[in-house]
C-alpha cells in the first residue's frame, strides 16, 4: 500500500506495463496547475478494469501531458453485485447518496423515480463523474455506472430473475433491523431506498406482494433518505457483502 502514490486519477483508457496515457486538457490542469506535478512524478491510474497502476509523468503541458505506466500497485477489487435503487431528492443530497454508495461497495447506482419523488430529471453525466470522484478519493479500483431515471414501477415490471431488493420500509420503522432469516446467501442483491415523502401506499402493498423483495426495517427512528442509504448498505455489507 505505501508503495501507491497519494494522487489518483480515472482514465477511460488502457492500462498496463509501459502504456502510455494521453490526458485531456482538464487532467493536465488537475495534475500540473492545481497539484504542482512536473516530469517524473508518479500517479496512481485507474479504469475500473486493469485494477491500479503507477504511472510516471513524461510530459507535463499546459493543454495536455502524457504518462507511462510502470507498475501495477493494486488488483481489481469488484464490490458484491449489489445496486442501490434511490429516489433523488435536493441536489446536494442526491450527490451525498452516489457518493457514498460508492464508498460503500455498491456496483450499480439506479435513481428511481417513485410516486412521491419531487425530481422528474437528474443530470446523470455530473452523477457519474461524482462517481468517479468518490472512487478516486476513496482508493477503489472500480467505478460503479450510475443509470439514468427510471420510473420504479416499471425497473419493478422488468425485475432481473435471482436478485432481490431489500426494501427499505418506512412503514416498518420500529421492528427489528436484522436482515430476515432467508436472507443469508450472498447472490444478486439490491437495496431501495424512498424519497422524503416516503413510498405511497399503493408502492407499499406492490413491493410487499413481489416475492423477490425482503421488506426491512431501519430502526426505530425515521432517518432521511441520504441517512437510510448509508445504513442500508452498512448493514446489507455486514451481513452479506465484503466487509465480513
Ligand atoms: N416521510 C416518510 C415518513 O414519515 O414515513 C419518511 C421517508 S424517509 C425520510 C426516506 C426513506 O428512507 C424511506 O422511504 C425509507 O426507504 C427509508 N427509511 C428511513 N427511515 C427508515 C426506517 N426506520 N426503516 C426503514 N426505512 C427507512
Amino acid at each position: 500500500m505505501s508503495d501507491r502514490p497519494k494522487i489518483r486519477l480515472y482514465v477511460d483508457q488502457p492500462l498496463g506495463q509501459g502504456q502510455t496515457v494521453d490526458l485531456s486538457r482538464e487532467q493536465a490542469n488537475y495534475l500540473f496547475n492545481v497539484m504542482r506535478l512536473g516530469q517524473g512524478a508518479e500517479v496512481a491510474l485507474f479504469n475500473g478494469q486493469a485494477g491500479e497502476w503507477a504511472a510516471v509523468v513524461v510530459e507535463a503541458g499546459k493543454r495536455g501531458g502524457v504518462l507511462r505506466c510502470d507498475r501495477q500497485t493494486a488488483p481489481l477489487l469488484l464490490p458484491p453485485d449489489l445496486w442501490l435503487l434511490f429516489a433523488p431528492i435536493k441536489k446536494a443530497r442526491t450527490d451525498f447518496i452516489v457518493e457514498k454508495a460508492v464508498e460503500m461497495g455498491a456496483a450499480h447506482i439506479v435513481p428511481v423515480q417513485t410516486e412521491f419523488t419531487n425530481a422528474e430529471r437528474i443530470r446523470q453525466d455530473r452523477l457519474q463523474a461524482h462517481a468517479v470522484e468518490a472512487a478516486e478519493q476513496c482508493g477503489g479500483t472500480f467505478v460503479p455506472e450510475v443509470a439514468d431515471l427510471h420510473r420504479l414501477d416499471v425497473v419493478l415490471s422488468d425485475w432481473p430473475a435471482e436478485r432481490r431488493l431489500i426494501f427499505a420500509d418506512e412503514g416498518a420503522v420500529g421492528q427489528s433491523a436484522l436482515l430476515p432469516d432467508r436472507v443469508e446467501d450472498v447472490g444478486s442483491w439490491a437495496i431501495l431506498i424512498g424519497p422524503e415523502g416516503g413510498f405511497s401506499s399503493a408502492e407499499r402493498v406492490r413491493l410487499h406482494g413481489l416475492s423477490f423483495v425482503c421488506p426491512i426495517s431501519l430502526g426505530p427512528r425515521i432517518l432521511r433518505a441520504d441517512t437510510a442509504a448509508v445504513a442500508a448498505l452498512t448493514l446489507f455489507q455486514t451481513h452479506l457483502g465484503d466487509w465480513r
